[in-house]
Order: C-alpha cells, then structure tokens, then sequence
C-alpha cells in the first residue's frame, strides 16, 4: 500500500489549515476533496473573525482573498408586521487590524489550496474517500475507489455530517436536534450600490443578522453580508424545530420568503443570482464534540463539532483554521518523536483545550440548551417591537407620559413569571 505521513479528509478550511501547516514542516502530505476545487462545496454564512487567528500562520492573512471587513454591525428582530433594527458603527470595528472580514469560500478555500501546495502539500480534487481503514483499534489510512493509500496519522475533515467517521465509530452519528440547516444565496451587485444601501466607505463592509418572524418563530434567523460585488444572502433554521413543526413547511421555501419580506426587497433588488448552496451546520456545542483523537488520527473542524452559534456570532470558520493548526503541531511533534499512537498525539487536545477553541465552546455550552426556547423567536421580537412602536405612535387622544408607557409594556411582556425565569436562565450564556 502506497504510504505518507499524513492524509487529510477533506479539503475545506480545517483540513487545508492542517495541510499547510505540515507541508510548511516538511512532511508528506495528501489531502483528498471530493469537490472540483477547494472550495467548490464549501458554504459559509460569510464572515471569518480573524482576531482570534491573526498569530496563526500570520505569513498567510495579509495576502488573502478577503471580501470586507466587518466595520458595520446589525442585527434585526423581526415581529409580526413590525421590526426592530439596531445599529451599531463603532470606530474599533473599522479601524485596521479589522477583527473580521467577510469571504466567498470558493475563493477562500482555493487560495488556501495554492498555498498548501506553494508549500509542498498535495491536493487531489475530484475524489471521494470511501472509507477511513482501521486495524485493531488504529486507523492506518484510506480507500478511494480502488486505492487504498496508508498513513501514519490520518487528519479527519470531512466536515458536519461525519459520514466517514461515524461509520467506523470515531463519532456518533449525527443528529438533527444538534444540527442547523443553511440556505444562500450570493447576488451580484456593484460595489458602489453596496455602499450606498449600507452607508459604507469604501472598502468597507456590513454584517446583518435577522431574528423572529424571517424563520416563522423557529429556532434560527438570517443573515446578509456584504462582499466586494455581491452579498451573501441567507437563512439558516434548527433541523429539530423544523420537523417537530405543526403546519408543515419546505425549509428552502424559507429562504424565497425572506428575500420578499419588505424590510429585505430594497437591500436584494437588482442583485444577480451567481451561486445557490445549501448546508448542514453543527449546532450541538461543546457536549457534542466527539473524541478528538485516537491510534493513528485527529478530528478537526465540523467533523469535530467546533462550530459556535452564539446568537450575535456565528463562528466556525476560526474554529476550522485553528484545529489544523494544532493538529499540523500535534502530528509533527508525533512524527518527531516516532509515536503516532493516541498517546502520541493527546498533545492536539490539550492544545486545543488551552486556546479559544475549546474555552470558547465551554463558555458557551449553555447556548443550544437556551436556544431551544421557541419563545426567544416568537414572543421576544414582537415583544421589544410592539413596545417600540407604542413609543413612536401619536395617537387622536392624548399621550401618555413615556415613562408610564415603558412600564406598562415591560410589565406587560417581560416582567411576568414565566419571562423572569427565561431571562435568569440566559445568565448562563
Ligand atoms: C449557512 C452557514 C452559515 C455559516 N456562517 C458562518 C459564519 O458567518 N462564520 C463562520 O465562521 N462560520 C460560519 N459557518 C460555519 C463554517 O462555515 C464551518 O464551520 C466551516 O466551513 C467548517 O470548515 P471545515 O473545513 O471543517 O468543513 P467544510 O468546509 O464543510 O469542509 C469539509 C470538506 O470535506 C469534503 N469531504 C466531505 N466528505 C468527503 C469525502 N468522503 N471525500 C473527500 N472529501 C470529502 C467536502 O467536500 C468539504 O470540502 C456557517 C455555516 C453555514 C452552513
């Protein structure tokens, strides 16, 4: 059997991250995509916070193919007939070093191949791994068609669903109640109208999150970014919440409503339709996350479970990128030392365990648990509208003072019993 130091499943953000951090050390490397291209099968919201990647590969992130940077935040919640838009420009955001730039993964992902191989790396596009080999208790390498490659260590990044893995019992099989679906488009716009609708400098950029009515009250929201000459546009919506609910609805259907929603014509219109995707995203948080190696392998990325919803940040992207790079650290310091057992490679864990990644996940373990609650999607967008909008009605009789009207809608929609326990639960998050 043909043999090299490692084999990467899969060449999305996290295997391609692992790859170029091997390649860089010398080591034989060989990702194996299934897709025509890197990035061809690759979907993202679209937004890389890059601060907490900045001093991982810092030689990369000056000449990569970057949309905008973040400089404009909004976020939406979207009542029945009435919403709520906050804004939020601060000068930290739009000052260099930007902590986050939209991408297009098709872009992204492809230089990110270049790269691995300017290093040394392989990349086979256009073949699917069948199957991860496993002897005994060690994974000793792949099968794809009719070869069977072999490796001391075998990078798992194969992304959310897990397929391979899980059918060798690396992982569980996944579940719809961990897990999200993504719906997008990208529309083509000139640059210029882009920053007109979004009030930006030039160069800039504008990341929108929707709540509440975009998803009929299910767990989810959407989402609108802003690149060079397009913006990304989307929805994403719990799988569970989508099944367990009554009056049944094509999810993709979603996606077709939001874009006609009045609040969204204007932002969409003109826009060419230039890429459709669709995608599953790990939603389970840190109680999820299977073991991340074992005799022989390491899991990184989706395919790990490394994927953060926090409601205003959605992140996976930094996760990917910095799971192959300690990874890349664990296999090399492995191969050094001769021993590619799970004791050999424990180190990756440990890595990961003491930067963002897994400190991030443990801070936010409550947030799928808290996100579960239909109400944070139904009752608390209309809830903060409909008192906004008592606030700004002039009625035919007279007004009331403001203050009585505050009361009275915080009473009314917040300081009941059942929305007291809901906020003192979300003091967890
Ligand atoms: C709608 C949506 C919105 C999101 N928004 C954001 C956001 O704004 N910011 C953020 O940071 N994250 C976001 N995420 C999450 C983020 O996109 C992922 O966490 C990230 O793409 C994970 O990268 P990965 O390399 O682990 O997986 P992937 O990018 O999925 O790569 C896995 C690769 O493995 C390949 N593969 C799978 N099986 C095989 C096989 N058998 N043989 C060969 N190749 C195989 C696939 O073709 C693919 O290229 C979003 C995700 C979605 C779906």
């Amino acid at each position: 059997m043909e043999k090299v130091d490692c084999i990467i499943v899969g060449g999305g953000l996290a295997g391609l991250s692992a790859a170029y951090g091997l390649a860089s050390e010398g080591l034989e490397v060989m990702v194996v995509e299934r897709g025509d291209y890197s990035g061809a099968k690759n979907v993202t919201g679209g937004r890389l916070y890059l601060s907490p990647i900045r001093d991982i590969y810092p030689e990369l992130w000056e000449s990569a193919p970057f949309e905008r940077p973040v400089t404009r935040e909004l976020v939406t919640l979207m009542g029945d007939g009435a919403s709520t838009t906050l804004e939020l420009a601060s000068d930290c955001f739009a000052t260099a070093p930007y902590q986050s730039y939209t991408v297009l993964r098709a872009r992204l992902d492809q230089w990110l191949a270049d790269q691995v191989m300017e290093k040394g790396g392989m990349v086979i596009t256009k073949n699917r791994v069948d199957e991860i080999l496993v002897e005994g208790s060690k994974v000793i390498g792949i099968r794809a068609g009719a070869d069977d490659i072999g490796a001391d260590v075998t990078i798992i990044a194969e992304g959310v669903l897990g397929l391979l893995s899980s059918k060798v019992g690396l992982r569980e099989e996944p579940l719809a109640r961990d897990h999200a679906l993504g719906y997008k488009e990208i529309l083509e716009l000139p640059s210029s109208v882009i920053q007109d609708r979004w009030h930006l400098n030039e160069g800039e950029g504008a990341a929108h999150l929707f709540m509440g009515e975009v998803t009929k009250g299910m767990m989810g929201g959407g989402f609108l970014y802003t690149n060079k000459d397009s913006i990304s546009l989307g929805i994403v919506v719990g799988m569970s919440a989508m099944r367990e609910r009554k009056e049944k609805i094509e999810s993709h259907t979603l996606l077709d409503a939001f874009k006609e929603l009045p609040q969204i014509r204007p932002l969409v219109e003109g826009g060419t339709l230039v890429e459709y995707s669709a995608h599953a995203i790990p939603e389970g948080g840190i109680a999820k996350v299977p073991k991340l190696f074992g005799d022989g392998y390491l899991m990184v990325g989706d395919a790990a479970g490394l994927a953060l919803n926090a409601l205003l940040t959605v992140r996976g992207m930094d996760f990917a990128i910095a799971s192959g790079f300690y990874a890349a650290r664990a296999v090399a310091d492995a191969k050094s030392r001769g021993d590619c057992s799970a004791a050999g490679l424990a180190q990756y864990e440990q890595s990961l365990r003491s930067s963002f990644v897994l400190k991030d996940l443990e801070t936010a373990k409550d947030i799928p648990h808290i996100m579960e609650n239909p109400r944070l999607f139904t009752h608390y967008p209309q809830a903060v509208s409909g008192l906004l909008e008592k606030l700004y009605t002039i009625g035919p009789h007279p007004s009331q003072k403001l203050s009585s009207t505050v009361i009275g809608g915080v009473r009314k929609d917040f300081m009941n019993a059942r929305t007291l326990k809901e906020l003192y639960a979300m003091r967890k998050i």
